[in-house]
């Protein structure tokens, strides 16, 4: 078996009115994790999650109940290298959506062939009023970055990265319309990374909904991927924003 791993790394924190992660969730203030992935691939290392970026602080200048505990230490080159990684060395970096907590890596990984689904690519350049300013352009139109399209959809949602059947995107739409969710089948076993699709445990266990939403599509995409799991036996998974479930488990999978 070629050898494949998943280091988990940590981007940082928010805290913000739960009604920006659960659907009439009220104000009351909560932190979550902002995950990202290091996939570790015989043919090309893959970052999964682009975390949040070094000037974050500014951009949240203009939602006052929004604060972020991030450091130079969570920006996303440096926790590549922590892993033991030359961020240039990686073969893809995988935005799982363009939201602003997802797209710190735009812009600071010069060489490497950033990913995102071709649905989020023109929906974040032509976004709904709602939801705008999750889209910062200046952001995610970095004119280094080299990006290349997925176009899978909803009867045929997975995207083999390496045609080996080891990493895969998912489509997973509803908290963001080109949102990608990702398969990794490690040599213990499968293990998805939802990435917004499941924000956290009560997502999981359809008790809430996430916020900016298609619920319909939403409320489907987690249904597909509970039946991908009976499917597939998968046992691990990995949600977008849980806190507790962040703090309590491995920060390497084999
Ligand atoms: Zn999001």
């Amino acid at each position: 078996m070629p050898n494949i791993s998943i280091d988990v790394l940590d981007a940082g924190k928010i805290t913000l009115p739960r009604n920006q992660i659960i659907f009439g969730g009220g104000e009351e203030l909560v932190t979550v994790p902002v995950p990202a992935f290091l996939i570790r691939h015989p043919s090309g290392d893959v970052l999964f999650e682009g975390g949040m970026q070094p000037d974050i602080k500014e951009v949240l200048g203009e939602l006052p109940d929004y604060t972020v505990d991030y450091t130079q230490e969570n920006e996303i080159p440096e926790q590549i290298r922590k892993a033991g990684v030359d961020p240039a060395d990686l073969r893809y970096a995988v935005m799982s959506h363009l939201h602003w907590d997802h797209i710190g890596a735009i812009g600071h990984l010069p060489g490497v062939e950033f990913v995102v689904h071709e649905r989020e690519w023109n929906y974040a350049h032509n976004s709904d009023w709602f939801i705008k300013f999750a889209y910062p352009l200046g952001q995610i139109d970095r004119e280094t970055t080299k990006w290349s399209f997925i176009k899978s959809d909803l009867d045929n949602p997975q995207h083999d990265l390496f045609g080996d059947g080891l990493i895969s995107t998912i489509l997973v739409p509803g908290h963001a319309e080109g949102l990608m969710a990702m398969l990794v089948r490690l040599d213990s076993g499968p293990v998805l990374l939802t990435s917004d699709s499941v924000v956290s445990q009560l997502h999981w266990d359809n008790e809430a909904l996430p916020f900016y939403t298609d619920a319909p599509a939403a409320v489907r995409s987690v249904q597909m991927l509970h039946d991908l799991c009976e499917q597939e036996g998968i046992e691990t998974v990995v949600y977008g924003h849980d806190l507790e479930q962040f703090e309590t488990m491995e920060r390497s999978l084999t």
